[in-house]
């Protein structure tokens, strides 16, 4: 058994789209980076390489010419899920918390979690995604960002 944690964060801003686990939802701002910002998909992505060993999302994937501009996080996702098959490892279980202060996202986990369990090939009752506020606390609280950590068990494929 290998056990791996991540976590991501991302600045909100005006004039993005918002990606969520996969999921656009409707909101007045979307997340800043590189890539399409889905700090979801970043966290379990991150928490996947860390169960494997197999070190973090900016060595595979910097934020330079060699990673598409843009490029939507279940393709990061994917690559990931590739890599943990290929070193023989499957996943038993995977738990991730959205930290934001608004939209309600609540409506929208339920397919994060289908993305997220067609990405790596599993049952969606292997995958659980939460969401918290920080109650208004610190930079989340005031709606300036996003963040997002994740927890994975992963077993020796037999
Ligand atoms: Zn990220």
């Amino acid at each position: 058994m290998r056990v791996g944690s991540g976590f991501d964060a991302h600045q909100l801003v005006a004039g993005r789209p918002l990606r969520l686990g996969g999921v656009d939802v409707p909101f007045d701002r979307g997340l800043e980076g590189h890539s399409d910002g889905d700090v979801l998909l970043h966290a379990v992505a991150s928490a996947l390489l860390g169960a494997t060993g197999d070190g973090d999302l900016g060595r595979h994937f910097p934020s330079s010419d060699a990673t598409p501009e843009g490029i939507d996080s279940r393709a990061i996702l994917d690559q990931v899920a590739a890599r943990v098959r290929e070193a023989g490892w499957a996943l038993v279980n995977l738990d991730a918390t959205i930290i934001a202060q608004g939209p309600r996202l609540a409506p929208y986990t339920a397919a994060m979690v289908q993305v997220i369990a067609d990405s790596l090939g599993v049952q969606t009752a292997q995958v659980n995604v939460k969401v918290t506020s920080t109650d208004h606390l610190g930079a989340i609280g005031r709606g300036e960002g996003m963040a997002a950590q994740a927890i994975v068990l992963l077993e020796q494929r037999p």
